[in-house]
């Protein structure tokens, strides 16, 4: 089911507990873990709202570096290709490079 750009995440993920919107086109949640395809990967899945695609696209992060759970921090920087979303995740925040 395709959610318009308006009708974030938040809205509607109810699989995952602890949905956060960090911007209107970015969210994260911890997934729980007989969901989860990897049990080794600590960090949260996170949805962002592909321009590209003109839809919410979720996608887990197994290779970033979980530096804090609470307030998020995760490094390196998360980049989608797909559409050239490029940010940081730092001190609960999310901020563009
Ligand atoms: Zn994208």
């Amino acid at each position: 089911m395709k959610k318009p750009h308006d009708d974030p995440p938040t809205n509607w993920c109810d699989w995952w507990t602890e949905v956060h919107q960090l911007t209107p086109d970015i969210a994260y949640g911890w997934v729980p873990s007989h969901l989860t395809a990897d049990p080794n990967d600590p960090n949260p899945w996170f949805w962002h709202w592909c321009a590209t695609q003109n839809r919410w696209e979720a996608q887990a992060a197994p290779k970033h570096t979980l530096i804090a759970r609470e307030p998020l921090h995760l490094e390196p920087s998360l980049l989608w290709t797909c559409c050239g979303t490029h940010g940081f995740v730092r001190n609960g925040q999310w901020e563009s490079v």
